[in-house]
């Protein structure tokens, strides 16, 4: 996987050409606000982004003059992800969002899923890094450290939001940014399974192949760990 400087481009054009901004916008004003005690410990770990909304991201923080200062942050967070616990690049000292008015759907629902959803979503996480723990050790005879691996977002019970925001209303919104994503598969701008990555992946696609990425992330992850 790896998004060309061409395609990137053509992405973008075609971003404006279809005002895909004022979607995005219109589809995040369905989601209700709420009262937030802003501890930030929904923001220890870098979350999902829809191409569409990296790409509004990414505009964002050209227009803010950030974008050279953030793309290192989130290639230096990518390549210690395996090995060192760390909280979303986007988090700054003072617990706000460096990338507030355009933070991806993800951040906006946190805490109005029930505790029910929520530990289903976190087991089907657990599940993940047990596998991507387990291969570190067939392969390399190391283990991922128990904090990375069992890192988890507790089930946020201080936000209050001003309007319940259903289930189904969530899974259509999240359908909708799934469509938005289909354009940009469709003009081949980018590959077919790069749908809903990390954030920090799509900044990474930028520069480096999957193959140089994924390389590139091992040696780290070996160079640091603890054996
Ligand atoms: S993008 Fe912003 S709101 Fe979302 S997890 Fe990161 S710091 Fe938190």
């Amino acid at each position: 996987m790896e998004i060309s400087e061409k395609q990137f481009k053509n992405s973008k054009a075609y971003y404006k050409e279809q005002k895909m901004l004022e979607q995005l916008n219109q589809l995040y004003n369905q989601v209700p606000g709420g009262s937030c005690t802003g501890c930030a410990k929904c923001c220890t770990e870098a979350v999902q982004a829809f191409y569409v909304e990296f790409l509004n991201i990414h505009n964002f923080l050209q227009r803010e003059n950030l974008l050279e200062a953030y793309e290192k942050k989130v290639e230096t967070h990518y390549f210690s992800e395996l090995y060192k616990r760390q909280d979303c690049p986007f988090l700054k000292e003072d617990k706000s969002c460096a990338i507030y008015p355009v933070r991806p759907l993800v951040c906006r629902m946190f805490g109005h899923s029930s505790y029910e959803e929520h530990e289903h979503s976190y087991q089907g996480i657990r599940e993940m890094n047990e596998e991507v723990d387990q291969y570190f050790f067939d392969t390399y005879h190391v283990h991922i450290p128990e904090d990375v691996k069992h890192h988890k977002i507790e089930y946020c019970r201080d936000f209050i939001p001003e309007k319940v925001l259903k289930t189904e209303k969530r899974h259509d919104l999240i359908d909708r940014l799934f469509q938005m994503d289909t354009h940009f598969l469709m003009e081949e701008y980018i590959p077919e399974d790069a749908i809903n990555l990390s954030i920090t992946n799509w900044f990474v696609y930028l520069q480096y192949s999957e193959a140089e990425a994924s390389k590139k992330r091992v040696d780290e992850f070996l160079k640091n760990v603890e054996k």
